[in-house]
């Protein structure tokens, strides 16, 4: 793999600021909200939860949106860069949303309380590249959560990219017109996507390829059960087809 080395750090440099500045151009809030429906709001309000973590915000997007919906939410982030991004996003939609800096790996020594649902959302999770820290952040997750709490990790379908190639409807996400997202390197260990911009801006991100039943075999044994899987947010679906595969489990 080009560049630098692989570490669960390198999120911290991938997320520059002029790739922050462009982040709401690449995931296209418009466009990612009638994708998405009202998917992520019924699952939390028919499982009773209202106290809400956003525990990979990014730009603010999923947390603003449930804010609006009347959640009540935290958004945290373990890039500075980005819990700055969100809060001005959030302040200049007129939404109230306390933001905090967290890393998964710590987070139950950095967020207060107990929550009713953490979400891990926009391919995040695979950020982490050795199953010791895999394990470690889903078990930050488990205590962060209430007894019954939901915890909803989403990823790109990496059984599709690894076993078959590289293919997206960019139905659901990552919607911005005229950017193309697509990955430059794939191996097991690592998949590294390139992000050019109409501007001619280029930026990459490194992600671990997470397979869809090690992640509910991770999940498993940090204690979630109940775990519910949706292939672009329908639950019937078939294991190569979509683009992007969500896991909800119950702490
Ligand atoms: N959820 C947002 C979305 O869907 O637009 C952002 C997704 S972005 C691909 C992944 C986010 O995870 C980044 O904001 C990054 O800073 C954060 N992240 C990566 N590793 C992290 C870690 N170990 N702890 C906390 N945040 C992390």
């Amino acid at each position: 793999m080009a560049g630098k080395t692989i570490t669960s750090d390198l999120y911290q440099d991938e997320y520059e600021p002029s790739f922050v500045d462009k982040w709401d151009e690449l995931i296209d809030w418009e466009g990612r909200a009638k994708g998405e429906g009202d998917f992520y709001p019924r699952i939390l309000r028919d499982a009773g939860c209202t106290r809400v973590l956003d525990a990979a915000t990014g730009t603010g997007y999923h947390a603003v949106q449930l804010a609006k919906a009347g959640f009540d939410v935290l958004a945290a982030d373990g890039a500075a860069e980005m819990v700055s991004k969100t809060a001005e996003n959030a302040a200049r939609l007129g939404v109230d949303l306390p933001v905090q800096e967290a890393d998964w790996r710590t987070l139950a020594d950095d967020v207060p309380g107990e929550f009713d649902a953490l979400l891990c959302l926009g391919n995040a999770f695979t950020h982490l590249f050795t199953e010791d820290e895999r394990v470690r952040a889903l078990e930050q997750f488990h205590k962060v959560l209430r007894p019954g709490g939901l915890v909803i990790i989403d990823q790109r379908n990496y059984d599709s990219i690894l076993d078959e190639g590289f293919n997206t409807k960019h139905q659901y996400y990552y919607t911005g017109k005229g950017v193309d997202a697509r990955p430059e390197e794939i191996s097991d260990e690592a998949v590294r996507f390139r992000y050019q911009f109409p501007d001619g801006g280029v930026h990459h991100l490194t992600m671990y390829p997470l397979r869809q039943d090690y992640l509910t075999g991770l999940l498993a044994d940090a204690g979630f059960r109940n775990i519910r899987r949706f292939g672009d947010f329908k639950e019937a679906y078939q294991h190569h087809e979509p683009d992007f595969v969500v896991q909800v489990g119950t702490a």
